[in-house]
């Protein structure tokens, strides 16, 4: 847990002063702007690559490729040649948005049941998603030549030096990488020669100590010699199979060879007159994105406030809603064909929205019929909803003095991937085939050639025809809500966009959790939780979300950066903070009770409980508010003083409200129950009666 706004605070006096010009959303009169071209990456000296390469003139597309390349040495848990991802480029001179899909390839010799067992059953996940098996066939190095080939202005050789001199001469070990070693010991030990790099004799590397990879450097030099052809078609290409043959999987020569990068356009939609352009399939990113933004686009959002239990009650069934739609419709369009259209037409939204109940949330949301805006029958398929642990990769983001523009999500899946390092060539090797269902039957099943469904969502908004934001995130399906979230926090909530991305963040896929950052306050997770939604105990890190914003009026370029890393904002003429790590908050203790209202847990603490002569009782407004009691008037006769402070019995008030009341002797714990309202087989409109509809 920790406290985003001491890190806020760095920043902003990091950023000191500013000129007061700019008046489009996501700026305010406080932040510092650049002129020059601007990055905004997980990584100081990624970053400091990246912006060199724009200080000598060269493009966006120039520096993107300079950030990935430095980004697999200073931050090889998360991107490199062994991965893949999604570069999407705004080109000023055409007004144009491309992307360069580089994501993982299924190898040749494989089916829809590679992840079974014997007996038909998904391989438990540590296992599945370790081995030669999880390997997809890696897109990086490939799509970054192909970025600077198409878009840029230089060539590998020329942007490739910063990282070989950073793991040839090494680098200290930031507090993030450090943390995320440490997390990983056992995953990096497994197949010896990563753990021989980041566990040297047994030991996790520590913040400050050096990292120096001399496999790595060789195989840039390589690179930078031979280009990609010594992956896709030499002995880097060689040592990789061997490895992952080693370790299980079928990948071959041959199918190194066929890689190949894939450019797309990008799926489009409005919201509030903003033109928003996201990641198209393979990744379910940009129509996830869009059906998010387009159900809330009929709500009042910046009335309801940011993060108020009204706003976020909505948001979650909006997600509910998205997600139900993305597991069975979502997958690598190049295999089976996604009602791209029908998923975000107007009317399906509209009808969508109708779902969403304003007073409780619904535990029985379904996949729409989206293919029927588009004239055509609903495709059968079904949905594989298995929640599988939520890791992070990177997202960064880049524009140049030209008003040209990239996004860039890179990843190679899980931190340090599949766990394999390639011997002699010291680079990760992703885990992306994870991405793909484990169960067969649906559109992400697993196929020879294909393109696991991904979640990753570079995003770029316009506005009039004018470029006005790059942003994305990594944290497989919890990007999608990142990216959303963070575009509702500019345009709704009007947030500078430093704020917009350290503002705390929630993530809910299905009914009824709900994933929640440090600082979402109590009395709305308690208003939340009484109308049915289930929030985690604990708060977690969702997303890393690094952007960059144009002030279109004014020609300013500004950036925001997350901090859940060493997130870093550098602009070519002015403009330099990063990250500090963050404070951890003191626990709050539980007290002399626990309560839990249909098997889950109440967020109450120490300082609200008492229990006395064996009654617990609760202070009176936070328990009304968690049990959802809407006439408060009649529990005012049964109210304690203690102390100073009111207090309600909450067996008296609980018995009052219809539930079952049983006390557990084992943990303490008032245990109430009650059966919720069975949900409606009716099409309801319960949109007509939102106080926070929008009539246009
Ligand atoms: N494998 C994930 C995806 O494609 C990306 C990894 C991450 O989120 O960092 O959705």
């Amino acid at each position: 847990m920790r406290v985003r706004a001491l890190a806020l605070a760095s920043a902003v006096m990091l950023a000191s002063a500013s000129p007061a010009l700019a008046r489009v959303p996501g700026v305010d009169d406080k932040m510092l702007g650049a002129t020059q071209g601007m990055v905004a990456v997980s990584h100081p000296l990624a970053a400091q690559a990246g912006k060199e390469i724009l200080a000598k003139g060269g493009n966006a597309v120039d520096a993107a490729a300079a950030i990935q390349l430095s980004l697999n040495v200073v931050e090889p848990m998360m991107s490199g040649i062994g991965g893949g991802g999604f570069m999407m480029i705004y080109l000023k001179d055409q007004n144009k948005i491309t992307i360069l899909d580089s994501r993982e390839m299924a190898p040749k010799n494989v089916d829809p049941k590679l992840f079974l067992d014997k007996d038909g059953k998904p391989v438990p996940w540590f296992e599945r998603h370790t081995g030669g098996k999880a390997v997809g066939v890696p897109g990086t190095l490939k799509g970054v030549e192909t970025a600077l080939a198409k878009y840029g202005t230089m060539k590998l050789a020329d942007v490739i030096d910063p990282a070989i001199a950073y793991a040839e001469n090494g680098v200290p070990v930031n507090w993030a990488t450090a943390m995320y070693i440490k997390d990983d010991v056992k995953k990096l030990q497994q197949y010896g020669t990563a753990g021989q790099v980041f566990v040297p004799n047994g030991t996790p590397l520590q913040e400050g100590d050096l990292l120096v990879q001399p496999d790595l450097a060789k195989t840039l030099k390589l690179i930078k010699e031979k280009g990609s052809d010594v992956l896709y078609n030499g002995e880097v290409g060689e040592a990789l199979v061997a490895e992952v043959q080693k370790r299980g999987g079928t990948m071959t020569m041959e199918d190194l060879r066929n890689y190949t990068v894939k450019e797309r356009e990008p799926v489009r939609g409005t919201y509030r007159g903003y033109e928003i352009a996201s990641m198209s399939p393979p990744s379910s990113g940009g129509l996830t994105i869009l059906q998010i933004l387009k159900l809330m686009e009929g709500y009042d959002v910046q009335k309801m406030g940011l993060n108020s239990a009204d706003y976020l009650h909505r948001l979650i069934e909006a997600m509910h809603l998205a997600y139900a739609d993305r597991a069975q419709y979502m997958a690598d369009e190049d295999f089976y064909p996604v009602p791209k259209k029908g998923l975000i037409d107007e009317n399906y939204i509209k009808e969508r929205r109708k779902l969403i109940n304003p007073n409780q949330a619904s535990n029985a949301v379904k996949a729409g019929d989206p293919w029927k805006y588009e004239g055509k029958a609903p495709g059968a398929s079904q949905a594989d909803l298995e929640e599988k642990p939520v890791g992070q990769t990177t997202h960064f983001s880049v524009m140049d003095k030209w008003g040209n523009m990239v996004a860039y999500t890179t990843t190679i899946e899980a931190v340090f991937g599949s766990g394999i390092m390639v011997p002699g060539y010291g680079f990760m090797l992703n885990n992306e085939m994870t991405d793909f269902d484990a169960t067969p039957g649906g559109v992400n099943q697993v196929e020879p050639g294909k393109r696991p469904r991904s979640s990753m969502s570079p995003t770029m908004i316009l506005k009039d025809g004018k470029p006005f934001m790059a942003v994305g995130s990594p944290g497989g399906p919890t990007i999608i809500t990142s990216v959303a979230q963070t575009i509702l926090n500019v345009i709704d909530h009007k947030l500078p966009i430093q704020e917009a991305i350290l503002a705390p963040r929630i993530y809910s896929s299905t009914y009824p959790n709900v994933r929640w950052e440090a600082g979402i306050e109590q009395d709305v997770i308690l208003q939340l939780m009484a109308k049915g939604h289930v929030f985690d105990e604990k708060p977690e890190n969702i997303g890393n979300v690094q952007a960059v914003i144009f002030d279109y009026e004014n020609g300013i370029i500004y950036g925001g950066a997350d901090d859940t890393r060493e997130g870093t904002v550098l602009g070519v003429d002015r403009v330099s903070f990063r990250m500090l790590q963050p404070q951890s908050a003191p626990q709050r203790e539980k007290g002399p009770f626990n309560l839990q209202v249909n098997g889950a847990q109440y967020p109450y603490y120490a300082d609200q409980k008492v229990l006395k002569e064996g009654t617990s009782y609760i202070l009176a407004d936070k328990l009304m508010l968690g049990l959802g009691a809407a006439n408060q008037e009649e529990f005012k006769p049964y109210i304690v003083e203690m102390d100073g402070k009111s207090y309600l019995p909450v067996r008296k008030v609980a018995e009052m409200l219809g539930y079952k009341v049983s006390w557990s002797h084992a943990d303490s714990t008032v245990l109430l129950e009650k059966a919720r309202p069975a949900a409606s087989t009716e099409m309801q409109d319960y949109y007509k009666d939102d106080k926070y509809q929008i009539t246009k």
